[in-house]
């Protein structure tokens, strides 16, 4: 299984090291085979001893440059950084990235061999049509993705889901995981609401791999319950 934590903008240099400490210590019982991966805000990139492998929530596509506010490969690099957050629906949604930017996107940092958490998810509006349009609209999002690609984990999120503390069903999540699973073999993570009460139910699921996890994962001892359960 894939346990990942997506801190979005919570959370600062000091008490990610200090979250990252407590983590460690709580995911002694894990599974083995089980991954951990954090992706803090840029802020906080570091390089850490231990069991979990830290991400970048996100990066322009550029060694270095005028790219204001960005950082690039070379800020990575200092961390040797090599997992990325790729088509968070935040980033679509607030700040505007289409398909064809997010596909360049992924496209240079698969050039540069990162390991790529993908995201895709549907509005409520699209769940709304029921499972044909879901899935239609789910292939949609993979336009320009090189889906082949060995280093690809997928996070099915459906938008609707996210931070609302409503997630999905787990029919809704094993519908759709076993539709996406039959063009994509890839990992395939679930994100939407996850929390310690109902985490172990949904990693039950068949096709699911793993866990994207956002305002539950906040909290070290929180998250480390829902890797040991
Ligand atoms: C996310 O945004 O990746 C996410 C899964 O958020 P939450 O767990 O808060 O719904």
């Amino acid at each position: 299984m894939i346990f990942a934590a997506n801190f979005k903008t919570n959370h600062t240099r000091k008490s990610t090291k200090k979250y990252i400490e407590t983590l460690l210590t709580k995911i002694i019982a894990k599974k083995e085979g089980d991954k951990v991966y954090i992706f803090p805000p840029a802020t906080a990139l570091d390089q850490f001893c231990g069991d979990v492998i830290l991400g970048a929530q996100n990066a322009y596509m550029a060694q270095n440059g005028a790219f204001t506010g960005e950082i690039g490969l070379e800020q990575l690099e200092e961390f040797e950084i090599k997992t990325i957050l790729i088509g968070h629906s935040e980033r679509r949604e607030i700040l505007g990235e289409s398909q064809t930017f997010i596909a360049e996107k992924f496209a240079y940092f698969q050039s540069h061999g990162f390991e790529i958490v993908y995201c895709i998810g549907e509005p409520l509006e699209v769940r709304q049509q029921g499972q044909h349009s879901v899935v239609e609209y789910l292939l949609s999002q993979f336009e320009g993705i090189d889906t082949s690609y060995e280093k690809l984990i997928v996070a099915y999120e459906p938008i609707w889901a996210i931070g609302t503390g409503r997630s999905a069903t787990l029919e809704e999540i094993g519908n759709t995981h076993e539709a996406l699973k039959k063009t994509l073999q890839k990992p395939l993570l679930y994100g939407g609401s996850v929390k310690p009460e109902n985490s172990k139910e949904i990693i039950a699921i068949r096709g699911v791999d793993g866990l994207l996890v956002g305002s539950a994962s906040l909290d070290a001892e929180n998250f480390a319950k829902m890797i040991t359960d």
